[in-house]
């Protein structure tokens, strides 16, 4: 398969399908796959290739919203949300937050 120069396009690591992004798409861009349940990724350049990273989220303990994270996030860093400082862990495979920074 030859890949258009001008034409994005990244697999999904979701589901494994290739997307078309256009030819507009660049690095940090927000993707929603539509096959992923409306999953979002954010769209990376890696070497010669465009890729999808799952955008890391965890809900917000308070309001219940799925708040998008960094990529870069790492446990125990601080989220702020609903005007409290949380406190990120990785637990399960998911991200969550815990309210206990305020102190
Ligand atoms: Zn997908
Ligand atoms: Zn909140």
């Amino acid at each position: 398969m030859n890949v258009n120069e001008g034409e994005r396009q990244a697999l999904c690591p979701g589901c494994g399908e290739m997307k078309s992004l256009g030819s507009e798409a660049k690095e940090g861009d927000r993707v929603l796959c539509d096959v992923c349940a409306g999953s979002a990724f954010r769209l990376v350049r890696q070497e010669d290739q465009w890729a999808l990273e799952p955008i890391p989220t965890a809900s917000c303990p308070v309001c219940d919203e799925v708040i998008e994270l960094d990529s870069g996030v790492q446990h125990g860093d601080i989220v702020e949300h609903c005007g409290q400082a949380f406190r990120l862990s990785f637990e399960y495979g998911a991200w969550a937050l815990e309210g206990e920074a305020a102190s």
